[in-house]
């Protein structure tokens, strides 16, 4: 890291933020940014200060990782740098190229002057981790821009390109081609006394009728973003700079009172998470990957089409294969009406629907696959089938193919071994919308190769999804914890509740969907087949063997139009339904349970640390690298709640020992060995020791 004057420029001092890769303003950026100033403002020679990014960025902002450690409030701050910009004798150019973003941003709005390449990009995104400006940026944003763009910016988070802010005030000129040769050009000006600076601070932000905006403002907050306390402070910090003169104390005091909130240290945690689980702790970096171009689709149903999409989408050639040329039609056809219905809703172009669907072909035959870089096949799950797929493709693909399976349950070590390239082998387990839904489980198996791991991530991140590593077993990372987490539910409704109050609680505590409706809406019949291999792999786990009996009656599901609940024809309104209560009655009257009456935390509870249990199992084998990972799983591919972090954090929140002390409750009162604590999660409640301490943390 290194912030240096460049002496070449005569009279101009150059400060570099260079803290790859986006210039976070952690502590010792900020002590190089300071000196340069002082230094410059010593210098009699230097009439302009210039501060520019280093590798084309301007900033990403606060270093996130020092939030609630010393580094953060250590001196200098950016509030301090701020200070110091401000009472600078020599005016201060924020020069910006690339992006500037949060403190980042607030920086340069501090500055005398901004100027920017037409490309860069500004957002105060501190909403999206449920937190403020905390550097005067509700103050200086809307002197410079006026008071209802600054507020949509910092409530929504929204990303501006410099372009659009042309007429807006916010940047003195805006610079075609090389940003250093323009800024040069425009400090000449400055030190010419050709520009005047005004600083932010003493602008004035006026705003007809500004009590009535912000009070629509505050009615209009999305019921999504409630839980976080931000955005209503956002729009308080804003609404108490219009007419007044400068003064952030009204949004220190709130930034600080959001950073220690539960709400935004589960959205840190989940942003870092997101971050950490792309990096293999022990993949060598700079493993070699191999040049993916084309990719090969078997299988052309629901996950076939959709892993095709995902592909088109991020400009991939597809060859997408069926055995069946019904079905083959089918899935193009799928396709097909998917990109119409986002054309419609505008959400590509006709332009862009045209390009994609012209990198795919649809092929009815193996060798049409042969000289693909990728194959993901997405068959019947079935091992018999992938047998077949697999020992065929074994024989045709070129050396050094990579050949992925979507499995959501099968061994994928036997699935390798059914060729004799098992190192080229991996899992790609996609979620369903594959070409919506964020999460990608890549599955390692014992023999997958470096390289064949370092593609597949790489491809991951070029097709906007979320990569989580884990290792072989039934279920997976999150198939396996979501699989104990319906089970437990449905012993929940044995001993007394109804699917409704189970869901209903869920819900209210954040999951988009409880899994009773979420049973109904994947099937039941599928619920089942799982459920019955774990019949025989599992004798000892306790299961609610009320699940057989619906499926017995026909009772499927949405698609049946009744399951745990009724559907109306054609609807999928969840309708409680009085023949499901006489079931269960009758199912606890035969197995001699009295039903009890149950809390909606009790019900909470049970089925979330049902998946902490089990999170907890799966690092201690090392399915899973590290505990965000887990949450990470459940976060994307699960909707569990943002604001809760994800099972491993909400557990760590509630403290271990708790946890532990609960679970072994449960284990008393339902009987089900299940709820012996994972001697990982004993361990680190009697040590007061955190998920964090294992494996690599983000
Ligand atoms: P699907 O029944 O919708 O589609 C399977 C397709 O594979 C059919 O079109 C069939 O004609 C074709 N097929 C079968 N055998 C074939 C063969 N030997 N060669 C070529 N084509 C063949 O199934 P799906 O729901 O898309 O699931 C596919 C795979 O994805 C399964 O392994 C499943 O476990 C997994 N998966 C499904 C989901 C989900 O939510 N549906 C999620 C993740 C993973």
């Amino acid at each position: 890291m290194a912030s240096a004057t460049q002496p070449t420029v005569e009279g101009i001092s150059i400060a570099l933020l260079d803290r790859p890769p986006v210039n976070s303003l952690g502590h010792a950026l900020r002590v190089q940014i300071a000196s340069v100033i002082e230094a410059a403002n010593d210098a009699p020679e230097i009439r302009v200060i210039v501060l520019v990014g280093a590798g084309q960025v301007f900033s990403g902002g606060a270093d996130i990782r020092e939030f609630g450690t010393p580094a953060s409030t250590a001196e200098p701050t950016v509030r301090t740098l701020i200070g110091m910009i401000e009472s600078s004798s020599k005016p201060v150019i924020a020069a910006i190229e690339g992006f500037a973003l949060g403190g980042g941003l607030e920086l340069a709005l501090a500055c005398h002057f901004r100027v920017a390449t037409r490309e860069a990009k500004i957002a105060l995104p501190e909403v999206k981790l449920g937190l403020m400006p905390g550097a005067g940026g509700t103050q200086r944003l809307p002197r410079l821009i006026g008071a209802e763009t600054a507020l949509n910016m910092i409530m929504t988070g929204q990303t501006l390109g410099a372009v659009e802010l042309e007429e807006s005030g916010l940047f003195d000129a805006l610079i075609d081609g090389d940003l250093i040769q323009g800024v040069v050009a425009f400090a000449a000006e400055v030190a010419a006394g050709k520009r005047e600076a005004i600083l932010a601070r003493n602008r004035a932000v006026v705003l007809d009728n500004a009590d009535a905006y912000f009070e629509y403002a505050r009615r209009s907050l999305a019921s999504s973003t409630r839980q976080s306390e931000a955005p209503l402070k956002c729009i308080d910090a804003v609404a108490a700079a219009v007419g007044k003169p400068y003064d952030d104390t009204l949004e220190r005091k709130a930034f600080f009172e959001l950073v220690t909130s539960p709400v935004s240290r589960a959205l840190r945690h989940r942003f870092q998470a997101e971050r950490a689980c792309s990096k293999i702790a022990d993949l060598p970096p700079g493993t070699a990957t191999h040049a993916v171009e084309q990719v090969g689709v078997i299988g052309a149903g629901t996950m076939g089409a959709g892993i095709a999409m995902a592909m088109l989408d991020a400009g991939i050639q597809v060859l997408l294969m069926d055995q069946r040329r019904d079905a083959l039609e089918r899935g193009i056809e799928a396709i097909r009406g998917n990109y119409g219905r986002s054309l419609a809703k505008g959400k590509v172009s006709a332009e862009q629907v045209e390009q994609r669907l012209n990198l795919l072909r649809g092929v009815l035959d193996y060798q049409d696959l042969a000289g693909v870089d990728l194959v993901i096949e997405a068959v019947f799950e079935d091992m018999a089938v992938k047998e077949s797929v697999f020992s065929t493709l074994d024989a045709v693909m070129k050396p050094g193919a990579i050949l992925a399976s979507n499995t959501s349950t099968l061994d994928l070590d036997q699935i390798a071994a059914f060729t004799k390239r098992p190192q080229d082998v991996v899992g790609l387990h996609f979620f369903s919308p594959a070409n919506v839904m964020r999460l990608l489980e890549v599955v390692r198996g014992r023999q997958t190769g470096d390289a064949v791991l370092a593609t597949v991530m790489q491809l991951a991140k070029r097709i906007g999804k979320i990569a989580v590593v884990s290792g072989v077993c039934d279920g997976f990372i999150g198939n396996r914890m979501f699989g104990h987490y319906t089970r437990v539910a449905g012993l929940l409704v044995e001993e007394g509740a109804s699917p409704q109050q189970v869901d209903r609680a869920l819900e209210a505590w954040g999951m988009s969907m409880g899994p009773f409706r979420m049973g109904d809406m994947a099937g039941l019949d599928i619920v089942l087949a799982v459920r019955s291999r774990h019949y025989k792999t599992h004798p000892e786990w306790k299961f609610p063997r009320s699940l057989d009996r619906l499926c017995e009656l026909g009772r499927l599901g949405q698609k049946t139009g009744k399951g745990w609940y009724r559907y109306a024809s054609g609807q999928r309104v969840a309708l409680a339904d009085p023949e499901v209560d006489a079931l269960l009655d009758e199912y606890r009257r035969e197995q001699g349970i009295a039903p009890r009456l149950m809390s909606d935390e009790e019900i909470v509870q049970r089925c979330i640390f049902a998946l902490v249990n089990e999170a907890s199992a799966l690092l201690e084998e090392g399915i899973a690298q590290r505990a965000s990972d887990v949450d990470v799983v459940a976060l994307n591919g699960y909707a569990f709640p943002a604001h809760r972090g994800g099972p491993l954090f909400y557990a760590q929140e509630q403290g271990l020992y708790s946890v532990v002390r609960a679970m072994k409750q449960f284990g008393d009162q339902s009987g089900d060995t299940f709820w012996k604590p994972s001697p990982l999660l004993v361990g680190l409640a009697e040590a007061q020791s955190s998920f964090s301490s294992i494996g690599a943390t983000p």
